[in-house]
């Protein structure tokens, strides 16, 4: 549980769930672990008040965040969130998680998350463009190109990301690209990011089924969450063969034991905002998802979906976390027991930031790269960290989550060690 005064979350909250995942790395950091009260506070935490003028002549105010849990390594980076859920203890949380997943794939970068708690579906293009512009304007004072970078998340996007840079560079007098990634590409953007979440989860879930004996040749594949990261990475399942069961997402469930047609899907969701209504599949209750009976389960929506009871129901020998923080720490201890093999978010979501990560340094040195150059250097990098968790796994006989911990920690405590306490 929390020693922090400001934070007063139940026992199922991210940032409980954050807490629960360092008690259990602890015994492996050795030395290191006198430093790990770190891992377990923010370093800075900002909310903002964000108040808009509506399209009616009205004012309405939101709570935006932007948190900052630990720059040791480098700049914080991490996505905006936009959603009526949106806590500063889940922002806490997303941001921990961004610490540990750029050190899992030894990026140079702390970790941070921002978001607003608001329905954006509610607002206008005008009023989310004015709500983005209030927004970065008054977390201008903590973010920058070598402070804190944005991203996109769950329902943010490149066009979000075009009206923070620019916000930001009215306010600072310079053109200053390289503040947010997930940029269009004409405004420095990278090739390849809008995907590369999806993809990190493909080459991440590829390597785990190799190991696992599991063909993806007429695999069956579960996906939850069917926005950019579900939707991505179900387009390269398919294109390597396996079948797509079962799709859920906030307008409903459908599954097709079959296989979804992904070239019919992919436009009713673009067309019709979700998955419901699609022809090519039967409708089905939501909670009934988790009975389905496929190979590989991929929650790529929100966190805590997955419980002890959902747990003992799942029918995957995989799960790759394309969320963050999907499963609670009870839910991973009885997928764990099942025998269930889980690629954590902490690695199997971390293609999403490498490439934010190609992106900003296409930014500085102002020369861009290939899509094939992006994508091969993405897999490269995926694979190499994926392997070097696995053997830490097999090591200490833990999980993949706590050795991918493990690694970050590690790297993570080695920089607040090396360069020591202010003043
Ligand atoms: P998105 O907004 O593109 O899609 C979110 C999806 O979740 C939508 O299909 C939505 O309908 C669905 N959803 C929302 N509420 C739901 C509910 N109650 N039940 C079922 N489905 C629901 O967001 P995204 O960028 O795809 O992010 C999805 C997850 O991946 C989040 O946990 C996010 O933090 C994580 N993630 C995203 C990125 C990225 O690059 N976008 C990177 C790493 C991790």
């Amino acid at each position: 549980m929390s020693t922090l005064s400001y934070v007063d979350e139940s026992p199922s909250s991210p940032w409980a769930t954050y807490l629960a995942q360092v008690d259990r790395v602890v015994p492996y950091l050795g030395p290191l672990a006198r430093w790990a009260e770190t891992l377990k506070r923010c370093k800075r935490a900002l909310i903002v008040d964000v108040p808009i003028e509506l399209d009616d002549g009205s004012v309405a105010h939101f709570e935006g965040f932007r948190v900052q849990h630990n720059l040791s390594r480098g700049p914080g980076k991490g996505g905006v969130r936009y959603h009526p859920d949106v806590t500063l203890e889940e922002v806490m949380a997303l941001a921990a998680w961004m610490s540990i997943k750029n050190a899992a794939v030894n990026l140079p970068y702390g970790g941070a998350k921002g978001g607003i708690r608001v329905e954006p579906k509610k607002l206008s293009t005008k009023e989310l463009e004015r709500l983005t512009r209030r927004y970065t304007s008054e977390i201008g004072i903590i973010i920058g190109p070598q402070q804190d970078i944005p991203a996109p998340d769950v329902n943010t996007n490149a066009q979000i990301m075009a009206w923070m840079m620019d916000t930001y560079s009215m306010n600072v007098g310079a053109t200053a690209t390289g503040v947010v990634t997930g940029k269009p590409i004409h405004l420095g953007g990278s090739l390849g990011r809008v995907k590369a979440t999806g993809r990190g989860v493909f080459v991440t879930g590829r390597e785990a089924a190799r190991r696992i004996n599991l063909n993806l040749q007429g695999a069956r594949v579960a996906v939850q969450g069917f926005g950019n990261v579900g939707s991505s990475a179900a387009e390269l399942f398919h294109g390597s063969g396996a079948k797509i069961v079962a799709a859920q997402d906030h307008t409903g469930t459908i599954a097709n034991p079959h296989g979804l047609d992904m070239a019919t899907l992919m436009p009713h969701v673009r067309e019709t905002g979700g998955v419901a209504g699609f022809a090519g599949a039967e409708s089905m209750d939501n909670e009934a998802f988790w009975d389905v009976e496929c190979d590989i389960l991929i929650p790529a929506a929100l966190e805590s979906q997955i419980d002890a009871a959902r747990a003992r129901r799942i029918k995957a020998r995989l799960v790759l976390e394309g969320a963050n923080g999907p499963t609670l720490p009870v839910g991973d201890d009885v997928l764990g027991d099942r025998g269930i093999l889980v690629v954590p978010d902490v690695i199997c979501n971390a293609g999403g930031v490498t490439v934010s990560y190609f992106e900003w340094v296409q930014d500085f040195s102002s020369f861009f790269w290939t899509e094939d150059e992006i994508n091969l250097r993405l897999d490269k990098i995926m694979v190499g960290a994926l392997r070097r968790i696995w053997d830490t796994a097999d090591q200490h006989k833990i999980s993949l989550r706590t050795a991918t911990f493990a690694v970050a920690c590690e790297r993570i405590l080695m920089a607040r060690q090396e360069r020591g306490l202010y003043p």
